[in-house]
C-alpha cells in the first residue's frame, strides 16, 4: 500500500534530499512532484534530479501538469495564457477567461511538449490532476447566468465536424456531452505519450464530477486504453459534506471497485490544506485516512506535504500537527 504527499516550493536539490530523508523516515514510500510551466521553463534539470533523488530512495514518483493552461489544478501561473491570450476559452458572450481552451491546437501542441517533457524527468506516474473546464462559477459578476465555455472558433468547427450542424447558443444535453467528449479525447492523446514511453498515467476527478466539472461518466474514463490508476480527492473541507466519514467511505468505495473492474489502482487524497488548529480538524484527518485504508484504496496521500506548510495562502493553521495527524493514522492502521 502506498503512502505519501505532494512536494512543491523546493527547487533547491540539497533542501530536497533532507526532506526525502526525512519522508522515507517518517514510512512513507510515494511523492507526487509538481511540475508547473514555471518548473518546466527554467527548472527542468533541477527537477529531474528531484525525480531522481526521489526514486533512489523508493519512492514511487508522479509528477502532474500543475496548474497549466489553469485547466488542471494547482497553485501556479500559466505563462501560455499570457502569451496567447487567443487560445483561452470562450463564453457564449464573447468573453475570453482564464483558461486554456482544450480544442485550441496551440494549447493542445503545449501540453505535448508539457507531457514529453515530464516523461523525460523519468517518473513513474504521470498524474493528472482534475482536468476541467472552467465552470461558470469562476466567471466572475455581471454574466448572465447561462453563460457557458467553451465557444471558441476551434470548439465550433469541431462541433460542426461532429454533429454536422451550428453549435448552440444555448447550453443543451448535446453540448455538455461534446465537452465531456472532448476532455476525455485530449486525455487520451496525452496519456499515450506517457505510456508509449513506458509510464503509468493517474487521472484524478473531484468526488462530484459532473457536466460543469469534467467527466460525468467515470466508466468511460476507468475504460480508457492508456489509464493506470483512477484516482479522486474527498476534501471535506471543499465539498461542505458534514458526515467525513461516509463522504470519504462512499467515495472510496465509488473509486476501489471501479477501480477493481476496469483492473486499475486506486487513489485517495487526504485533506492536508486550509484545516482550522481545531480539535475536529484532526480527528476528520484521521478518520478520512483510516477509511480510506480500510475501504483498501491502494494509494492513500495528502496534499500536501507537511500539511502545506509552505504555502501560506493555503495551509492549515497548524500544518506540523495535520501532518501528524496524518503520518500517526497510517502507522496506526497500515495493513
Ligand atoms: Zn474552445
Amino acid at each position: 500500500m502506498e503512502f505519501g504527499a505532494s512536494y512543491f516550493g523546493v527547487r533547491d536539490v540539497r533542501h530536497v534530499r533532507d526532506d526525502l530523508d526525512r519522508f522515507d523516515d517518517e514510512g512513507l514510500n510515494a511523492i507526487v512532484h509538481t511540475f508547473s510551466e514555471r518548473d518546466e521553463t527554467f527548472y527542468e534539470d533541477t527537477m529531474a534530479e528531484i525525480v531522481a533523488e526521489s526514486s533512489d530512495r523508493g519512492f514511487r514518483t508522479y509528477v502532474n501538469p500543475w496548474a497549466v493552461g489553469k485547466v488542471f489544478g494547482g497553485e501556479a501561473f500559466s505563462e501560455f495564457l499570457a502569451k496567447h491570450p487567443d487560445a483561452r476559452q470562450q463564453t457564449v458572450t464573447g468573453e475570453r477567461q482564464h483558461g486554456a481552451c482544450l480544442n485550441d491546437p496551440a494549447f493542445r501542441s503545449r501540453l505535448r511538449e508539457w507531457t514529453e517533457s515530464a516523461v523525460d524527468l523519468g517518473p513513474d506516474v504521470l498524474f493528472w490532476d482534475e482536468p476541467h473546464w472552467i465552470i461558470p462559477e469562476w466567471f466572475g459578476d455581471s454574466h448572465p447566468e447561462d453563460d457557458w465555455v467553451c465557444r471558441c472558433e476551434h470548439c465550433q468547427k469541431r462541433y460542426e465536424e461532429e454533429h454536422g450542424e451550428l453549435m448552440p447558443v444555448c447550453e443543451n444535453e448535446t453540448v455538455q456531452q461534446f465537452r465531456e467528449d472532448c476532455l476525455i479525447e485530449f486525455l487520451a492523446e496525452m496519456m499515450a505519450i506517457g505510456a508509449a514511453a513506458g509510464v503509468d498515467n493517474a487521472v484524478c476527478l473531484v468526488p462530484h464530477s459532473d457536466a460543469d466539472h469534467g467527466i460525468t461518466d467515470w466508466d468511460r474514463l476507468a475504460n480508457m486504453d492508456d489509464i493506470d490508476m483512477l484516482s479522486t480527492d474527498p476534501y471535506w473541507g471543499i465539498s461542505g459534506d458534514e458526515d467525513v466519514e461516509e463522504f470519504v467511505a462512499d467515495t472510496t468505495d465509488h473509486v476501489v471497485s471501479l477501480a477493481d473492474e476496469y483492473g486499475l489502482e486506486s487513489q485517495i487524497w487526504i485533506q492536508g490544506f486550509g484545516l482550522d488548529d481545531e480539535p475536529e480538524a484532526y480527528d476528520n484527518v484521521r478518520t478520512a485516512t483510516r477509511v480510506a485504508i480500510e475501504g483498501a484504496a491502494d494509494s492513500v496521500l495528502m496534499w500536501g506535504w507537511d500539511g502545506c506548510r509552505v504555502i501560506s495562502e493555503i495551509a492549515s493553521e497548524n500544518p506540523d500537527a495535520v501532518w501528524q495527524a496524518y503520518l500517526d493514522t497510517i502507522e496506526e492502521h497500515r495493513p
